[in-house]
């Protein structure tokens, strides 16, 4: 990770040429942790994850887990995007499958990509650009007894979509979240807090997504209204900024000597 100054500017100059436009918030919100990442990764671990992903970029990187979700040959990872603990539970390590065991089997296949092959790195880059992402979405590591707000239904902008749809892309498409937005979070960090955000615990990670949420229960008569969205849109652009910041970190570390 480069220092604060030297992180802004070239992101400053892809903010002004990028257009996410056209995306839901899944394409987008993943890209932009991509993009982050891959701006600030130091020199040496750039060129690596460059010639690892033989020309697929960053941002096609980060939304793969996606795009092969309906195809039965990546079915093995289905379980990988997310974790469900219900309510007052904490993480408990187990050989579960989920959001955790996922990024640790990319990462440990990163650490020994000498004994892989090319394809096989290039997979553990992809579900690790991906997973960074989802780990930061609390809902993608929300309560089991309504899997992840999928089973709550509320009106959104006079549409009824599920809580989980409503983070996944209602609040980032109706509120057009760009990299910039982000960007203004950063600038209100100080080096401690990015020092404290890139310190590599994927349960601490993970923890930290859940002490949301009680913020994204926080409404009323199945309602999402305007008040919630500028507050929660502010977390949104935190949580991105979060993924794409660790999601460097542990890139730099897999690929250290
Ligand atoms: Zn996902």
């Amino acid at each position: 990770m480069r220092s604060k100054v030297s992180l802004l500017l070239p992101l400053l100059l892809i903010s002004l040429l990028s257009s996410y436009s056209s995306f839901g918030w899944g394409k987008r919100g993943h890209q932009m942790v991509g993009e982050i990442a891959f701006r600030n990764l130091d020199k040496t671990t750039r060129d690596s994850v460059k010639k690892y992903l033989e020309g697929t970029t960053p941002e096609d990187a980060a939304t793969w887990m996606d795009d092969v979700r309906s195809d039965p040959k990546y079915g093995y990872m289905a379980a990988w995007h997310y974790i469900n603990i219900d309510k007052g539970q904490a993480y408990e390590r187990n050989n579960d499958t989920n959001i955790i065991s996922g990024i640790t089997f990319a990462y440990n296949q990163l650490r020994q990509r000498s004994k892989l092959s090319r394809e096989e790195v290039k997979t553990s880059l992809k579900i690790l650009f991906h997973l960074l992402g989802d780990l930061q979405q609390p809902l993608h590591t929300g309560y089991k007894s309504d899997r992840g707000g999928n089973d709550v239904n509320v009106t959104f902008n006079k549409a009824t979509m599920s809580l989980h749809q409503v983070w996944d892309e209602g609040i980032i498409e109706s509120q057009n979240i760009t990299l910039e937005n982000c960007l203004d979070q950063y600038r209100s960090f100080s080096e401690q807090q990015i020092n404290d955000i890139e310190l590599i615990n994927y349960v601490v990670w993970l923890n930290q997504s859940r002490t949301l949420l009680p913020q994204v229960y926080n409404f009323k008569n199945n309602t999402i209204d305007d008040q919630y969205v500028s507050l929660n849109k502010a977390v949104i652009e935190q949580q991105i900024l979060c993924g794409g910041i660790r999601l460097c970190a542990l890139l730099e570390r897999a690929f250290r000597k």
